[in-house]
């Protein structure tokens, strides 16, 4: 008889496509495990009876119990027990940070030299047998007859889109781009999320009978004001996201050649510049610089390699306080992206220019930098970077792409009366997502500033309970 437990102190590890191949392609770096290596790593749970992984998922999804499943063998049992408490399953598996969720808090990994449970990829695992092999369709609930409006179909909105439409709401989801899926599509590139897997969870809500009407910018198409006394929404989920981006206010940042991350790999994802052949404008750079540290740049460097360039993060702080997810930051430095850490820009240079009366109308061809080291830790325990005096040097470069976080997009505040928000823009809300308008709701990143995927659909989630208690109470 096999064994009922796998003690192997390490994970199944993930067979992903040769580095060095990967990072001319945009296909999925991560191969996904086999059904052998799903039952081998699922034995490694050992079912401990206090469940810390639950406590640690944003939507305490029944880890223990769908991975039992998945050691029997039943993938697509252990699809219907994550089914109960998520909607994008085959997203989650392969873009949750679960080292710091339900790994983190995993007994396997508890011991010194050993691995949580690759909760995670099995999650992927079950989520993909599923797609590939479920043909059954989602079927529309009866209608109640109450309408909800939805702002936004990234992670939050669909989430809560989804929910109200099982409990036979009537929900609109307005989104801004031609594409539903949020970050999902626009920010996230095909080789760590697979666009046709987005297209897939959009269809099967709208096979639960959800509309989506893209192309509409709320705010200016239409105002919330407007949805609700004259479309007859009776209530409204805000889910417009964190997609402003911040700049570091140095000289050369308006020059030609320079991007934020969102622009770029908008570019790149949504409108497929990196396909052979797309109409779509992008710099295919020989040597391009990433200010950042966090996902979002790591996402950006290794789609310029893809682009043909040379790629450097340019990080102020060390390694060790790289925001980036550990796994994103060796999948970097495996493709041949070249780290300079402690290092600071303070201008971008350009290309002279004939054109007298505009000194910065020039290309891009260089940033100039500093040393930075290291002081004491500050109030947050971070330790701050201080400038070396006299370390100035420039690095040639012919594209710069800054990625140092976002902010929510000031369009829903500025046209909805009321509305109150927070110091950096986040829409303010109470625990259910109510904002200080009566019937609208708010998640996501749009209330508490660029989060994660999962936190967003926890979000979506309780504000669709929240919403349907309110419609129900009137
Ligand atoms: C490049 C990148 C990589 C990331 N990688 C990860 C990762 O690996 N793991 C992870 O967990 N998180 C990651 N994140 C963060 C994660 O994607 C976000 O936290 C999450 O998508 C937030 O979901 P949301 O639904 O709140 O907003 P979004 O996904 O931003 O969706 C908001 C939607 O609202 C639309 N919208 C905005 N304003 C309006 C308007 N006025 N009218 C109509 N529609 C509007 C937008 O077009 C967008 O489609 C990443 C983010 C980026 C940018």
């Amino acid at each position: 008889m096999a064994p009922k437990f796998n003690m192997s102190p390490l994970k199944n590890p993930m067979p992903t496509q040769d580095p060095m191949v990967r990072n001319g392609n945009f296909e999925e770096v991560a191969l996904g495990y086999t059904a052998e290596m799903a039952i081998d790593e699922a034995k490694r749970c050992i079912g401990c009876k206090n469940r810390p992984c639950v406590a640690g998922c944003p939507v305490n999804i029944d880890i223990p119990g769908f991975i039992a499943k998945v050691a029997e063998g039943d993938f697509e049992g252990a699809y219907q027990v994550i089914a109960k408490d998520s909607s994008l399953p085959a997203v989650c598996g392969r873009v949750c940070p679960q080292e710091s969720q339900c790994e983190g808090k995993c007994t396997r990994g508890i011991k010194a030299g050993c691995e949580a449970v690759s909760i995670g990829r099995l999650e992927r695992f079950v989520a993909d047998y599923h797609n590939a092999n479920c043909t059954v369709k989602p079927v529309p609930a009866p209608s109640n007859g109450h309408k909800v409006a939805v702002i936004g179909s990234g992670p939050a909105g669909l989430t809560c889109a989804g929910d109200l439409a099982k409990l036979g709401y009537e929900v609109t989801v307005f989104e801004a781009l031609h594409v539903a899926g949020g970050v999902l599509v626009y920010g996230i590139p095909e080789f760590r999320l697979p666009k046709s897997i987005v297209r897939q969870e959009v269809e099967n809500l709208k096979s639960l009978g959800v509309k989506i009407e893209t192309n509409m910018v709320i705010g200016r198409v239409l105002t919330i004001e407007e949805l609700k006394s004259e479309y007859g929404f009776e209530a409204v989920f805000i889910g417009s996201g964190a997609g402003l981006p911040k700049f570091m206010n140095i000289p050369g940042e308006s020059l030609k050649g320079v991007y934020s991350a969102n622009e770029f790999l908008t570019r790149s994802n949504l409108m497929k510049a990196y396909l052979t052949g797309s109409h779509t404008p992008i710099q295919h750079g020989k040597c391009v610089a990433v200010v950042g540290g966090g996902n979002v740049a790591m996402d950006a460097a290794r789609t310029a390699k893809r682009l043909g360039a040379e790629v450097h993060i340019i990080y102020r702080r060390g390694e060790e306080e790289l925001p980036a997810r550990k796994e994103e930051i060796e999948h970097a430095k495996e493709e041949g992206i070249i780290f300079d850490l402690l290092t600071n820009p303070t201008k971008i240079l350009a290309t002279p220019t004939d054109n007298p009366r505009d000194p910065s109308f020039g290309w891009v061809n260089g940033i100039e930098c500093v040393r930075m080291e290291l002081g004491e830790p500050d109030a947050s325990g971070r330790r701050s970077p201080k400038v070396i005096e006299g370390s100035e040097f420039t690095i040639p470069v012919d594209c710069v792409i800054m990625s140092l976080g976002t902010s929510p997009n000031p369009l829903i505040k500025a046209t909805t009366e009321g509305l109150v928000t927070l110091r950096r823009g986040e829409i303010a809300v109470d625990e259910v997502g109510k904002t200080s308008l009566e019937g609208v709701y708010c998640g996501g990143d749009a209330a508490t500033g660029a989060a994660t995927v999962i936190k967003a659909m926890g979000a979506g989630k309780v504000a669709a309970k929240a919403i349907d208690e309110y419609i129900q109470s009137k």
